[in-house]
């Protein structure tokens, strides 16, 4: 894999804990415009694999390239400019701000408040943002009064505040009925259409098919199986995977 084989690039990208090898020489690549699955059992080491790109952990080795940019090892602050978001897995929205309050925050960290004209615009633009995740008629509840997915539409809100081309969304359905996940599906479907690349983490694929377009599926640390969906679901290894065999 090299700079120029897709939007975000990793090549055999490394993270060990001690004595715990958490990503294994992992390598893929997501290309502009896809909603890239990235699948694997608990423990596999998705997160991890996020953490590293993102800017939270240092890789131990291999390379992260952004845009045919070498990026490994640059801060969050710094990927966050570069356009990368993504979205944890366990959300901490403040709890005693408003659904708009938090969102404004995530648009504004840098923005001096005492500006009224600026106050002005960066409320607008969080409620832009509320309404654009479905958020719109509750923008002055707070995080306790949402239900599971709309806190997941806050996460995605805040993300989104910083303006990314690729988003990564870690393990967005835990949690859902099915109705939310088949609503939270559609609402990254209208994402990518406006233009937004996508990498959705999952423990196992219920729920992504019918959303990505491609799967990376790792156990390990190691990557196991890549392909369309329908192609996925067949492969031996990934089938042993989940049996545990
Ligand atoms: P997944 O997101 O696929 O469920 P993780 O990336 O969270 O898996 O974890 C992969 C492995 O790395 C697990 O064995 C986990 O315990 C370990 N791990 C993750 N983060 C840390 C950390 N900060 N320190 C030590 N071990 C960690
Ligand atoms: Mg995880």
């Amino acid at each position: 894999y090299g700079p120029e084989d897709g939007l975000l690039v990793l090549d055999s990208l490394r993270k060990e804990f001690g004595g715990l090898t958490a990503v294994d020489d992992l390598s893929f690549a997501v290309e502009e415009g896809e909603i890239l699955g990235f699948i694997g059992p608990n423990g596999a080491g998705k997160s991890t694999t996020f953490n590293c790109v993102t800017g939270i952990y240092p890789p131990t080795a291999g390379t992260v390239w952004y845009d045919g940019e070498d990026v490994t090892g640059e801060s969050a602050h710094e990927m966050v400019k570069r356009g990368l978001a993504r979205t944890f897995q366990e959300f901490r929205p403040l709890p005693d701000r408003t659904v708009r309050r938090n969102v404004e925050l995530a648009l504004a960290p840098d923005r001096v408040f005492s500006l009224s004209g600026l106050r002005g615009q960066t409320r607008e633009e969080a409620t832009a943002l509320c309404e654009r995740v479905g958020l719109g008629d509750r923008l002055e509840q707070t995080p306790d009064e949402l239900p599971h997915a709309g806190l997941l539409r806050l996460e995605l809100a805040r993300a989104l505040a910083t303006d990314p081309d690729l988003l990564l969304v870690d393990e967005p359905f835990a949690g859902l009925s099915s109705g939310e996940v088949s609503e939270i599906s559609d609402l990254l479907e209208e994402l990518r259409q406006n233009g937004l690349t996508l990498v959705v983490v999952d423990h196992n694929m219920r729920g992504l098919l019918s959303l990505i377009d491609r799967a990376i599926v790792i156990q390990f640390g190691s990557k196991i199986a890549e392909g369309p969906p329908e192609e996925i679901r067949e492969d031996e290894r990934v089938q042993e995977a989940y049996l545990g065999g």
